[in-house]
């Protein structure tokens, strides 16, 4: 063996302990997990190929990292263990023939499956049914004493019920909610305090702290997944039953739990939670089989740190390593200037990403991140790609720093920055380009006038070919110019010419919608048009008159004057109306007629007898609010066919829910 391995073998060793100290004492990460996987992958590999190499203290053959001495030690009752780990459902299906191979029986293995919950472990010493003592798992043999902190987890009882052992180890997961986490984290902003890098640092970080007024406030949770050691009880002889046990005892469970008769089951098992992950309300990096008879866990043992007889079957990661080549400046509709990262290609959250969102400046100022840094990649359901934070020490010398333009990229007018604000805008206004371009964009979009066939890539054409200057000129488009557009038949022209003039019979809301007004979204341009009831009125309303109005406050009301009081703004309306755009007159409902006043419901599903916008809008006519995501706050789950991961977490809150007949029957006349 030559020395370059040996090397190797040391290096890898020296950095996953310096990662572990990160991540276990300081519990701040600075790779991703994906990152910290891969070295260990490396460093089992050479272990494997060449076992001389293998020492006691080598990161593969221990438990979590160094323990902290500013709490007590407390040495556990039985070893508290780590969980091998496998990446894909043929890494699996070898582990479940393994298991059949050391069990010599060819019958499938029955299983019980978890969510693996992202937080820490703990262990948790109940002695006459009283709590005792609490300790992290700390390098598995000895853990640090946070009893302080553990008390202050609302659902851990102090007390245990029922027929309870003389002696209970019972261990399990002490995580942080998700709400909690983006809570906290918004806090921390807010005061300019440095935020948590996920959920599981946020629970370990405040669970290992002196002061336990400081996890009083993180609301924490946990859910108990098995039991080190119990005393004086004869305890049932399948795992899923010990959980069940534990339930009575008055131990939170969590409720994902379930049973799989063989390894294919396992399977299955995975693929819905996978599925419902991002309606979960805590963090999960995947799921855990375990052997469910305590007869074959026997048999089959332990190996140097884990149980032979369970496995964690991790999701693919969230968070990768990779480079920030450039950052652009798009020009929004309003003229918002927003930086947008160019990534080196990477891997990550199941697809491949190779933009970033960077939001605006103070982000930029706040991650610290030049052009050439390596940066950890963030990509969580269908959420936009962030760049999370910058890995200093691999900046390279010639790393550039990240200057706003001091004029616009499109138009080249001048870049102003907002009094007070994160957000320079192009001052252009319509002459930029961009802004132009994304105005009419908005006017023709489906929440607007609803233009179908007049996408952004046609928009862009039409610009370009200067056959569109104002959204006015959609109305005035020559059939013979848009024919001679590339890829534009005479029947797809007559079919957006037909749109085009189906669009011209609008509603007032939707009108108000379309103009892009800074700030006025659906739910104010609904507002506006049910107060005020003509266009005219809401022209001429004054800053007070609006401000009078349900959700529009000081800045909106000035938004919605500026833009009124703007000539060229006036003339578009006019000119508007005068090729035909009309909308019936609002009815003026009374309160008793909006039922579903101060109401928050929220659409899922597919609905069969009408769209979603559709359902919305009705939604909205009888007074409800509508929104994208299931909170507590929601009224009411509007739930369509193959309804996913909201309906999971509607019915995790306990919410109501009704299905599209139910709705139907609520709609006046339908
Ligand atoms: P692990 O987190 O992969 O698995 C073991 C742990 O899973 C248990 O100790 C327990 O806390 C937890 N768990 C959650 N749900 C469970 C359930 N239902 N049943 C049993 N256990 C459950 O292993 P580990 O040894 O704690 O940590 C190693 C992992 O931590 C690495 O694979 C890496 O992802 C991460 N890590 C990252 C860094 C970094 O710098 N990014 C550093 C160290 C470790």
């Amino acid at each position: 063996m030559s020395s370059s391995i040996e090397n190797k073998v040391n290096s890898l060793k020296s950095a996953i302990e310096d990662y572990n100290y990160q991540y276990y004492v300081l519990d701040a990460p600075t790779v991703p997990d994906a990152e910290y996987d891969r070295l260990m992958k490396e460093l089992i590999e050479l272990e494997t190929t060449y076992p001389e190499l293998i020492s006691k203290d080598s990161p593969t053959q221990k438990v979590g990292g160094k323990l902290d001495s500013t709490f007590q030690p407390i040495i556990h009752l039985t070893p508290m263990l780590s969980l091998d780990n496998v990446f894909s459902s043929d890494d699996f299906l070898a582990f479940d023939k393994r298991l059949k191979n050391r069990l010599e029986r060819d019958e499938k293995i029955e299983f019980t499956c978890e969510p693996k919950l992202d937080g820490l472990a703990i262990s948790i010493v109940y002695r006459n049914g009283i709590l005792e003592f609490a300790a992290t798992r700390g390098d598995g043999k000895v853990g640090e004493d946070v009893t302080h902190n553990i008390r202050t987890i609302a659902s851990i009882p102090l007390k245990l019920r029922g027929n309870f052992p003389s002696l209970l180890d019972v261990r399990g997961e002490v995580f942080m909610p998700k709400s909690a986490f983006e809570k906290i984290n918004k806090d921390a902003l807010e005061k300019g305090e440095k935020v948590f890098a996920n959920p599981r640092n946020a629970a370990a970080g405040s669970l290992r702290q002196l002061d336990p007024s400081i996890a009083a406030k993180r609301q924490l949770a946990v859910y108990f997944y098995s039991i080190g050691s119990a005393e004086s009880v004869e305890l049932p002889n399948n795992h899923y039953q010990r959980l069940m046990q534990l339930k009575s005892w008055g131990l939170p469970i969590c409720p994902e739990i379930k049973v799989a008769a063989d390894e294919s089951e396992c399977l299955s098992y995975y693929q819905r939670i996978l599925q419902n992950r991002e309606g979960l309300p805590y963090e999960i990096d995947g799921v855990v089989y375990k052997v469910n008879s305590v007869e074959q866990q026997q048999l089959l043992g332990y190996v140097a740190k884990a149980p032979r007889w369970a496995i964690a079957h991790k999701f693919p990661a969230q968070e990768e390593l990779t480079k920030l080549i450039a950052v652009d400046f798009q020009v929004g509709r309003t003229g918002a200037i927003t930086p947008v990262a160019r990534l080196e290609p990477v891997f990550v959250g199941g697809v491949t990403v190779s933009n970033a969102t960077l939001h605006n400046m103070d982000e930029i100022d706040r991650l610290g991140v030049q052009v050439g840094d390596t940066v950890i990649i963030r990509r969580a359901g269908d959420v936009i790609p962030q760049i999370v934070s910058v890995i200093e020490n691999k900046r390279p010398a010639n790393a550039l720093k990240i200057e706003i333009p001091t004029v616009c990229p499109v138009c080249s007018s001048d870049v102003e920055r907002e009094t007070d604000q994160a957000i320079y805008r192009c001052s252009g206004g319509l002459v930029c380009d961009a802004q132009k371009k994304q105005s009419i964009k908005h006017y023709a979009s489906r929440k607007a006038m609803d233009i179908e066939g007049l996408g952004d890539k046609l928009v862009d054409i039409l610009c370009d070919e200067k056959l569109v200057d104002t959204v006015v000129d959609i109305y005035r488009l020559p059939r013979e110019s848009l024919i001679k557009l590339e890829r534009m038949a005479e029947k797809s022209a007559d079919n957006v010419l037909a749109a085009i003039e189906k669009s011209k019979s609008t509603t007032l809301p939707k009108f108000i919608y379309a103009l892009g007004i800074r700030e006025v979204g659906e739910v104010t341009a609904t507002n506006l048009a049910n107060k005020l009831l003509t266009i005219e009125a809401i022209a001429n309303a004054s800053q007070a008159d609006l401000e009078a109005i349900k959700d529009i406050g000081e800045v909106v009301a000035h938004h919605i004057v500026s833009f009124f009081s703007n000539e060229y703004n006036k003339n578009v309306i006019n000119e508007l109306i005068s090729v035909g755009v009309h909308w019936p007159e609002i009815e003026v409902l009374s309160e008793s007629e909006q039922p579903l006043l101060g109401q928050t419901w929220v659409i899922t599903g597919t609905l069969s007898q009408m769209s979603r916008n559709e359902a919305k809008q009705q939604l909205m006519k009888l007074g409800a609010k509508v929104s994208g995501s299931v909170s507590s706050k929601t009224h009411t789950l509007l739930a369509g066919e193959s309804a996913g991961s909201k309906l999971t977490k509607a019915n995790d809150l306990g919410i109501k829910v009704i299905d599209e007949e139910a709705f139907i029957q609520l709609l006046p006349s339908f």
